[in-house]
């Protein structure tokens, strides 16, 4: 407690304000970091567990990936929404290893507490831990294997990495060829560097059937039906208009009223807007599209002449749509019907509308040399489906780091065991206390093959102990843990294989947050003033934090 000269305390919170410092305050922020971390552990590789998350509406997630268990545990501490959002970085950044970064993060603030304990100033731990995360990253980067874009058997093991545990076996096989070919399909070479925008891989999931019905549409489905019954349900040589102003007439801005004091002129009004809408359609027909994607909406006299004209047509697409369309089918995307011209038409071999379950959507299939396709998947229930499809966006975004950064690591713990040793060895270059704190991060990496071992029902001592050895021999950075055999294995051999930006970029996360976890000594919680709580500063080490 702060106080003045006449040792009168000195009150400078609002009243009800909280305060928690020192040794405390890191106590508990530690503790949360661990607890988050702990609670997705379980779910770490393809012998992990899932978690079932019901919120307050009662709905269900039932997941093993940890970006999204964390965003649905809506978690409330500061300390635990720093490390969701870890998660969630690393979800966007390269699309997977989001319970690594976590695990690894929890891993790292649990070995601080040690050498806290020991009477090591948190600033040299957080000076170490910086060190050693950018020493890692340049281990790693040295230790990684390179590949080629047309290494299509290696992409197929980085995207069934990715995806083993969270989907059927069966069916990681057929969704991983999907993915390398939607991924080469989409990937652009600009100065010698593969540009992939992964936004253009569309995923979209229909429950029903099972996942092996899933397939790749080399152009776009969505999900819309064809407007007018009258119009084919199936077209060949699709010429493709897309539109994104309304197939109707507009409403005046401005409230006006028209007065019509015969018959003769209502007809002639109707007559004139008719002639307006018949003339937008006559402008498509007159191109040549037999094929037209509305943004807006479409009238239902001009859905009516568009069905004469044998002319297919979808309405109130999205504008995400409307783009991916462009991509797929190489069409311009028109505003002024009456500018319409044949260079603005896209291409597609087959346009059809599907009917599933009773819900119709619509293909655009076969487009040439499409930058933009459409990954299906299909589900036997609504929860298969959408884990199905939180793995294959994972696998997107593997194969794509893969592919860009040409880099590639074995995974089953081998990196992290591999980074581990070496992280060692480097602390005796640098001696001091940073020395220890480098060993500390080089101990807490083993968490990952721990947890693997774990949840392989192996004794995760004993492993430990084994991995160590064999990553001491020459030539031993590729061995890990086996999770389905419960063996210490070459995981390049077994082909378990994961872009090197996925484990950098977990790596620097974790330890960024780790730091700035580390660097909090004062945790000041103001309240409600609502609340009559007593004094404005609590008593030290209360621990309460709201
Ligand atoms: P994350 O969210 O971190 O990606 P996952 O649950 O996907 O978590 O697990 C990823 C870990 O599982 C990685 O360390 C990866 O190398 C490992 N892994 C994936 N497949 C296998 C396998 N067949 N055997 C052993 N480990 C595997
Ligand atoms: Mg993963």
């Amino acid at each position: 407690m702060v106080q003045d000269a006449n040792q009168r305390p000195v009150i400078f919170l609002s009243e009800g304000a909280k305060r928690t410092r020192g040794k405390d305050a890191q106590t508990i922020n530690i503790l949360v970091a661990k607890a988050v971390a702990e609670a997705v552990k379980t779910t770490l590789g393809p012998k992990g567990m899932d978690k079932m998350i019901v919120n307050e509406l009662g709905d269900v997630t039932i997941s093993n990936d940890g970006a999204t268990i964390l965003d649905e545990m809506d978690v409330e501490h500061p300390v635990g929404k720093m490390l969701v959002e870890v998660a969630k970085t690393q979800d966007e950044e390269v699309g997977d290893g989001t319970t690594t970064a976590v695990v690894l993060a929890g891993s790292l603030l649990e070995n601080a507490e040690k050498l806290l304990a020991d009477g090591i100033h948190p600033s040299i731990i957080v000076k170490g831990y910086r060190l050693a995360a950018k020493k890692a990253c340049e281990i790693a980067e040295a230790t990684a294997d390179t590949i080629s874009i047309d290494d299509k058997n290696t992409l197929k093991s980085i995207a069934s990495t990715s995806m083993t545990g969270k989907c059927g076996t069966e069916s990681v096989e057929g969704l991983a060829t999907m993915i390398v070919n939607a991924v080469m399909q989409v990937a652009e070479k600009r100065d010698n560097k593969y540009v992939i925008d992964k936004e253009m891989i569309k995923v979209e999931k229909k429950e029903g059937g099972n996942l092996s019905e899933s397939e790749l549409i080399n152009g776009i489905v969505v999900d819309k039906e064809i407007v007018h019954s009258d119009m084919p349900k199936y077209i060949e040589n699709a010429k493709i208009a897309l539109i994104d102003s309304a197939l109707e007439i507009k409403e005046t801005e401005t409230d006006a009223e028209i007065s019509i004091s015969d018959p003769e002129q209502l007809q002639a009004f109707i007559e004139k807007e008719e002639g307006m809408l018949k003339d937008m359609v006559e402008s498509i027909k007159k191109v040549g599209a037999n094929c037209v994607f509305c943004q807006k909406g479409i009238d239902d006299l001009a859905q009516h002449f568009l069905a004469k004209a044998g002319i297919v047509a979808v309405r109130r697409i999205t504008k995400s749509d409307m783009e991916k369309l462009a991509k797929a089918t190489g069409a311009k995307i028109v505003t002024r019907i009456k500018d319409i011209s044949k260079e603005d038409l896209g291409y597609a071999k087959v346009v059809e509308e599907k009917k599933f379950g009773g819900e119709s959507m619509v293909f655009v299939r076969d487009c040439k040399n499409p930058k933009s396709v459409t990954i299906l998947i299909r589900g036997g229930t609504e929860h298969v489906a959408a884990e199905a499809e939180r793995a294959v966006n994972d696998a997107i975004g593997t194969v794509s780091a893969a592919v860009k950064s040409g880099k590639i690591v074995s995974g089953g713990g081998s990196i992290e065991m591999e980074l581990s040793m070496q992280l060692r060895n480097y602390a005796t270059t640098i001696g001091g206390r940073e020395q220890l704190a480098i060993e500390a991060f080089a101990d807490a990496l083993e968490v990952i093959p721990k947890a693997l071992a774990e949840t392989a029902g192996m004794d995760p001592i004993d492993t430990l102990v084994e991995l160590r050895a064999k990553h001491r021999e020459k030539s031993g950075k590729y061995f890990g843990i086996d999770v389905y055999k419960a063996k210490i294995v070459e995981m390049n051999k077994l082909k378990v294989i994961e872009p090197l930006a996925v484990k950098t970029q977990a790596i620097t996360s974790a330890s960024e947050v780790a730091e700035m976890i580390l660097r909090i000594d004062d945790i000041i919680a103001g309240s409600s003033k609502s609340k009559s709580k007593g004094p404005s500063e609590s008593p030290e080490g209360s621990g309460e934090f709201d």
